[in-house]
């Protein structure tokens, strides 16, 4: 596996992706939140409008219940004591009309003469709240809620009766079963946002719950609540509350003409769902933007990245000694015009050093002078020439008298000399050893031996750096004149030298004359 290398057009991408992904929280994230703080305002207004509207009706309700009974205890049955009649009227009644769970009269000293349904307790004094209350007051009354003599957690609605001369003759009531179905549960239940766990309760004038949708909740006290609170005092309005369990609640609240308090809340919680909603939808119109936005940045990115890319890989190339084209890139923005120019220039100069190594290793390191590897490069090019070929004499002796280090001193002193008494256009070599060749273009066998002679000579007449002169034996040849090929006029003037060394060395053999 190839290992895994970061490079700008990753990075670039990684970048170009965090960019968009940021983006899209952001948007996300933002709308989310404006649309949770819209809607839990509609929540808070929505809840105060249907606590008002349901206190109206509540109301209404009540003010139907007092006509009701009002009208009912006009009938002449009430004042007869015939507690079988009056058993059959409140029966119809009942009957006929949905207010109530129960029904009862009672006279003026508190007893029951009649209820409907019959609940056997016909001729029983009452001592509850509720009938003590009527009976005292004698006038049209909501209870407390209290436990009747039935056990049943009721509300005692009642109107007094009278005779026709004044006389009080007793209280003619409807009950409101709270545990179980009655009229304010039927007005109440349907709360138009159940779904989102919304609901509303009813408070009387202490705070006490009278309706609630959750039955263990009726006839606790709730005065606890900031919404209970203000609605109890006698406003309208809406406020953020927790609620009993510690749930924060969206409370409108709104207080009835009888003092009560009426609740509609809707869980804060329950705003995330509509706002959820609402990210996704706004995620489902903006990705697909996005996705747009990306693949033409990626497209232009591209145009931005790929010439230094380019430019990279031919970097990498050159450095790895390949030979590559230089890559076609138009240096279009600032940063890539000066790298591109850069990296050329660097490479321009690399090349001509390396240039330079190559052209070096036609040289002989210990003289400076061309070696035999570039001869025939050179002899290619050569139309009429003469050469020299020499050898110094008894050179072994230098190295055994002086050492190999001063032996090579003496071969760089040879070279600098062979070099000085030669012309600008004559070309020195070292063949090897201390045998030297020396190339002397367009030139004949009598300047030849002029040339030689004065190398012979001087060499005779210097001091070496031991101290003392070397000699030198020369052969001279001649393109012209000794052999037209190269390599037979090496090996002639070869021979040419070979008999210096054997006339005695420190001589000049010139091969035409052999
Ligand atoms: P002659 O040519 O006069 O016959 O005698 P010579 O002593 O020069 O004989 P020969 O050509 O056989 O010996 C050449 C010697 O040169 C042998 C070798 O040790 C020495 N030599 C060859 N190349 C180098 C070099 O690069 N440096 C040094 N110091 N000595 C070298
Ligand atoms: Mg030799
Ligand atoms: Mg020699």
């Amino acid at each position: 596996m190839k290992p895994f290398k970061l490079n700008i057009q990753l990075l670039s991408l990684a970048l170009l992706a965090f960019a968009m992904v940021g983006t899209w929280l952001g948007t996300a994230v933002s709308s989310m939140l404006v649309s949770k703080k819209n809607l839990e305002q509609n929540y808070l207004i929505e809840n105060q409008y249907y606590a008002q509207k349901l206190a109206l009706t509540t109301d209404s309700l009540f003010r139907n219940m007092f006509k009701s009974l009002k009208m009912e205890s006009q009938d002449g049955e009430y004042l007869t004591k015939d507690s079988n009649a009056i058993y059959q009227e409140l029966k119809h009644t009942l009957d006929s009309t949905t207010f109530f769970n129960s029904m009862l009269f009672v006279n003026q000293k508190g007893y029951v003469l009649a209820s409907a349904p019959d609940m056997s307790i016909k001729g029983k004094q009452l001592s509850t709240v509720g009938a003590k209350a009527a009976l005292k007051h004698k006038v049209s009354l909501v209870s407390k809620p209290y436990v009747g003599v039935t056990g049943n957690l009721i509300l005692l609605i009642s109107v007094p009766v009278f005779d026709d001369h004044g006389g009080y003759k007793g209280f003619l009531a409807g009950t409101i079963h709270l545990h179980e179905e009655n009229s304010l549960t039927r007005v109440l239940d349907k709360h138009p946002k159940h779904k989102n766990d919304s609901y509303v309760f009813v408070v009387d004038s202490d705070g006490n719950v009278i309706y609630h949708p959750e039955d263990e909740r009726i006839n606790t006290n709730a005065k606890e609540n900031k919404a209970v609170q203000k609605a109890l005092k006698g406003d309208n309005g809406n406020q953020e509350v927790i609620n009993t369990r510690g749930v924060p609640m969206l409370a409108g609240y709104a207080s009835s003409t009888s003092k009560w308090g009426i609740i509609s809340q809707t869980p804060k919680h329950s705003v995330m769902e509509p706002t959820l909603e609402m990210a996704k939808q706004v995620s489902q119109i903006a990705i697909p933007f996005m996705i747009f936005v990306f693949l033409i940045s990626i497209v232009m990115l591209k145009t931005i990245i790929k010439p230094v890319r380019d430019l990279a890989e031919y970097a990498r190339n050159i450095s790895e000694n390949e030979t590559v084209p230089v890559p076609r890139i138009s240096g279009w923005y600032y940063e890539l015009k000066e790298l591109k120019r850069a990296i050329l220039l660097a490479v321009d100069s690399y090349q001509r050093q390396l240039h330079y190594v190559e052209n070096e290793s036609n040289l002989d390191p210990l003289t400076g002078h061309f070696n035999r590897r570039s001869l025939e490069k050179t002899i290619e090019e050569m139309e009429s020439y003469s050469i020299l070929l020499f050898d110094l004499d008894r050179f072994k002796a230098v190295n055994d008298q002086y050492g190999h280090q001063m032996g090579d001193e003496v071969l760089k002193y040879i070279a600098k000399l062979a070099k000085e008494e030669t012309r600008e256009k004559d070309l020195c070599f070292r063949l090897g050893g201390e045998e030297f060749l020396i190339i002397l273009p367009e030139t004949d066998t009598e300047m030849a031996e002029t040339i030689a002679e004065r190398i012979r000579k001087k060499a005779e007449m210097t001091s070496s750096p031991t101290g003392n002169p070397v000699t030198l034996s020369i052969g001279i040849g001649s393109s012209a004149k000794t052999a037209k090929h190269f390599t037979d006029l090496l090996n002639i003037t070869d021979q040419a030298l070979y008999k210096a060394k054997q006339e005695g060395r420190n001589k000049i053999v010139i091969a035409a004359k052999m």
